[in-house]
């Protein structure tokens, strides 16, 4: 064997936690743009996403996922739960994300996963930049040491970026030999195309506020270079047609707004112009039918 030959290592990461706690954030901050969208609303990401992050010879493939919930009603929830155990089923190590020194009772389901794996769980207690007295995290590091059951416990900030270096290069110990799986300059799995939809969404929950709760999908019906420009136009399918209304709103400032939003962060995205235009059409009881998801690409 050459020994000019390098050693390299590659292994996945499933990023858990209840909705909210800022796993998206953490993505968008470790790969250094936005992939995944986030809201100050739960449930914002509906499928599994990857991040990718190089540091020297290793390869870290990050698994955000859709928040793991209970009460599971519709088809949409019981799809981004198995999408959930699918992520946490075949990865190197679990990173269990929380968002204050305390385990809330939603926490259980994944407190009880992380408890069976075989692999090294880490536990993120994330938004320490919201605690003033950072002293209040010690009796929570105590309680979960009695736990033991993390490998690692690391308080950190997704939004300001706190602490995320150390995750780093701690979780490149338990990253296994072998090739990288994607290329060095890739940063997610998801195509252009893909995180238009998501971009459009992410808008419409900020806008909307808690008026359209899953009620709405978003379609990309072209995507084209054109010279300079990229043209992308999309479908919004909302359930009711109350709900159109509100999202067009009055001569359609609401929609306009949404798009412009959209836009710029798909400049920054793809660095070039982009010309989005938005429509909005009526698709009764989708979330609740599995063909309508699968035809909006909802199923992986
Ligand atoms: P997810 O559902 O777990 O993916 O959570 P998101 O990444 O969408 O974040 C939910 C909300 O928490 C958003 O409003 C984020 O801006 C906010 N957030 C995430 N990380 C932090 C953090 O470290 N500090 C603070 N103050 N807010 C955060
Ligand atoms: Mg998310």
């Amino acid at each position: 064997m050459s020994n000019l030959e390098v050693l390299t290592r590659c292994g996945y990461i499933a990023l858990v936690g209840r909705p909210n706690v800022g796993k998206s954030t953490l993505l968008n901050h470790l790969v250094g743009q936005k992939i995944s969208i986030t809201s100050r609303k739960p449930q914002t990401t509906r499928q599994r996403i990857l991040g990718l992050i190089n540091r020297e010879e290793t390869q870290l493939v990050f698994v955000d996922t859709p928040g793991f919930h209970l009460g599971i009603e519709k088809k949409l929830n019981q799809l981004m739960n198995k999408t959930v155990q699918t992520a946490i089923g075949d990865v190197d190590v679990i990173v269990l994300m929380v968002d204050r020194p305390a385990f809330l009772p939603q926490d259980e389901p994944l407190l009880n996963a992380c408890k069976k794996s075989k692999v090294p769980v880490y536990l993120l207690i994330n938004k320490v930049d919201e605690l003033n007295d950072k002293a209040i995290l010690l009796p929570f590091l105590q309680k979960c040491q009695i736990l033991d059951l993390f490998k690692e416990i690391i308080p950190v900030s997704a939004l300001k970026g706190h602490n995320l270096e150390v995750l780093i290069k701690s979780l490149v110990q338990y990253m296994p030999e072998g090739p990288w799986l994607f290329a060095p300059d890739q940063i997610t799995d998801r195509n252009a195309r893909h995180l238009a939809a998501e971009f459009v969404r992410e808008k419409i929950t900020r806008q909307m506020g808690d008026e359209l709760p899953y009620a709405t999908a978003v379609e990309i019906e072209n995507f084209k270079h054109k010279g300079n420009l990229i043209e992308i136009s999309a479908v919004i399918h909302v359930e009711k047609s109350t709900q159109k209304a509100m999202l067009i709103g009055e001569s359609g400032s609401r929609l306009k707004l949404i798009g412009s939003e959209a836009r710029a962060d798909l400049e920054a995205l793809l660095g070039s112009q982009v010309m989005l235009r938005l429509w909005v059409k009526t698709k009764t009881g989708w979330s609740d039918d599995e063909r309508a998801l699968r035809s909006l690409g909802l199923e992986d």
